[in-house]
């Protein structure tokens, strides 16, 4: 019997989407199906393969107002906020205008004794599986540059997700890219690592979890398949003495909350300088209390419920245990009456936090943040270092040297200054420890999903 998987809204708790999971012999016909598809794709000339991707996301702009109705519903994303077409565009169009720079033969001779140059080609089929919390800017990152550099590309999208990967392959096809060169499957999770395991794919790119990460590597071992890991993070802020106090406290809670604090670059622990700490806090709390918890699809709406109940009992569980062990909780849940113990879940500050608590350790992936006062950049330094982590560090002063002194010596893959939560496509978005070893976006986007081919030609003498 085939396997159903549902997408749980957690508007209302009820299953808005079901889509039969594929089994894994039309799984394996349709990755070779991509296959096949693969050769005449790439022989298309570039500028063509970029001008029907592109038209792809024009076909998805034009989708605009069915697309945030379905997140709203899908993982509760306020419908204010507009879906996520603005990011997802300025992606696509950024890494459609480097194509070009990005996948040109490296000259090393042309001389009339040899031409030598090392060529980027498509690997062949990219795989993406793609998380429910930004679920089209995660998967555009690789799909783009995946396409317009001549692979075909299979997507596993979230099942919280269920519609996403729909309408994107929607879109490509609008768009002209041929229906198998785009292929989005519903698969569970033995299938997609049978699959992997196989050698179904030439790269994989996974967004999530840790634990998802450790499973697709492993699934992969042994096949020699490249994979790309963007995993998650347990983000700092670090607010200096001479910072814009203002400046930091709206971006660093903003960071914190937007999106129901389900952003793999939010803010999930902030030090402040001493002398800055009481002031920081108190400012704090008043922008968490002017939040409104409610339905996502009333435009007052500031923030949604998280994407399940289950994400939701993580962060209540590591609240609770941060209270037990002494951490005093900062916002009083009953200014939010939607909390209702399930995916509604009231934000929350935490001060008298400590390096021992989870909530100051693990992705909380939540609408919390915990808070701790600093006495110097040596201080903020080892705080911001003592994580599994390593996504990105937001650093709060006025003095770009002092800021870029202090990213030398932080294990991370981005570093920030008055700035957090946003990922330009021009950088690299990468991580490192637990957080992976992705490299999207940026001409370095282009590297992972094609591979380099020396030539070596010694021309005859007439
Ligand atoms: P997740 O549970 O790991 O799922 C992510 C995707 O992987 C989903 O499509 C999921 O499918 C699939 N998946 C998970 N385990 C799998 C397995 N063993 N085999 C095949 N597929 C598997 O993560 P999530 O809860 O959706 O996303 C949140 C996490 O993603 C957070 O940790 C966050 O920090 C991280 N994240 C990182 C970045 C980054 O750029 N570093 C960006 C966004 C999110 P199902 O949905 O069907 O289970």
């Amino acid at each position: 019997m085939s396997k159903t998987i549902q997408c749980i809204s957690p508007v209302d708790g009820r299953v808005y989407a079901e889509r039969r999971a594929l089994p894994l012999d039309e799984a394996r016909a349709a990755v070779a199906r991509a296959r096949a598809a693969q050769a005449a794709w790439a022989a298309r000339p570039l500028a063509e393969r970029t001008r029907l991707v592109m038209a792809g996301i024009d076909a998805l702009g034009a989708m605009k107002e069915r697309v945030v109705e379905e997140l709203a519903w899908q993982m509760g994303r306020p419908v204010r906020y507009g879906g996520e077409f603005g990011g997802t565009e300025e992606r696509a169009r950024y890494m459609a205008s480097i194509a070009e720079t990005a996948l040109a033969p490296m000259v090393i001779e042309d001389s009339d004794s040899f031409r030598r140059y090392i060529a980027r080609e498509p690997v062949g089929v990219v795989l993406i599986v793609a998380p429910w919390n930004y679920p089209y800017m995660t998967a555009i990152n690789t799909l783009i540059p995946a396409l317009i550099a001549g692979n075909s590309v299979v997507l596993k999208h979230a099942s919280q997700t269920l519609l996403v990967g729909e309408r994107l392959a929607e879109a490509m096809h609008a768009g002209g890219v041929p229906e198998e060169v785009f292929l989005n499957l519903v698969l569970d999770h033995a299938t997609t690592e049978a699959l992997i395991g196989e050698r179904g794919f030439d790269f994989v790119n996974f967004t999530g979890s840790v634990g998802g990460g450790r499973a697709i590597e492993k699934a992969a071992a042994g096949t020699f398949t490249g994979v790309g890991l963007e995993l998650g993070g347990k983000d700092p802020g670090y607010v200096m003495e001479d910072a814009d106090l203002d400046a930091a406290v709206d971006s660093l809670m903003d960071g914190a909350m937007f999106n129901a604090g389900q952003c793999c670059c939010g803010i999930e622990r902030i030090y402040v300088h001493e002398s800055l700490y009481d002031a920081f806090v108190a400012k704090a709390v008043a922008w968490v209390n002017a939040l409104r918890l409610g339905n996502p699809f009333d435009p007052d709406t500031t923030l949604g419920p998280m994407a399940h109940e289950r994400f939701a009992r993580v962060v209540r569980a590591q609240i609770a245990a941060a209270l037990a062990e002494g951490a005093e909780a900062l916002i009083d849940p009953a200014q939010f009456p939607k909390d209702d113990g399930g995916a509604y879940l009231a934000p929350q500050i935490l001060v008298n936090v400590n390096h021992e608590m989870r909530v100051m350790r693990e992705e909380s992936f939540g609408p919390v943040v915990g808070i701790m006062p600093v006495a110097d950049d040596e201080e903020a330094i080892a705080a911001m270092n003592d994580s599994d982590y390593g996504l990105t560090c937001s650093l709060w002063t006025r003095d770009a040297g002092r800021a870029a002194a202090i990213g030398a010596r932080l294990q991370t893959g981005t570093v920030f200054m008055n700035r957090c939560d946003y990922l330009d496509p021009a950088l690299c978005w990468t991580g490192c420890k637990e957080t992976g070893r992705g490299a999207g976006l940026s001409v370095l986007g282009y590297q992972s999903v094609t591979r380099p081919k020396s030539y070596h030609l010694k021309k005859v003498k007439t």
